[in-house]
């Protein structure tokens, strides 16, 4: 799975979350910190985008972003600014979120 996938900030190495990076043995264990937090922001992102709740859905999609990219928080900002009927941020949206090698 693509976005269980991250580069590790000592050596540039993109792989698989583990507890430590294969090629320079970095200890992971503050990044599978920081994905679990961005995780669970996005649940409750799109639990406030079930209850049509924009505001909180969009403050806590822009918290799950500080912490990295994911690619779901593109695509949850297009779905909020699709409900909000702003269909040139959702199109922007949608892009940002969507893997290049997805995009042809
Ligand atoms: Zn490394």
């Amino acid at each position: 799975m693509e976005s269980a996938s991250r580069r590790c900030p000592v050596c540039g190495l993109v792989q698989p979350l583990k507890p430590n990076c294969r090629r320079c043995k970095a200890d992971w264990t503050l990044v599978l910190r920081v994905v679990r937090s961005q995780e669970r922001l996005i649940r409750l992102a799109t639990t406030a985008i079930e209850q049509q709740d924009w505001e909180s859905a969009t403050a806590r999609l822009d918290e799950a972003a500080r912490l990295g990219h994911h690619e779901q928080i593109g695509r949850l900002h297009a779905m909020i600014a699709l409900a909000r009927q702003d269909f040139g941020s959702a199109w922007r949206y949608f892009r940002q979120g969507t893997p290049a090698s997805a995009s042809s």
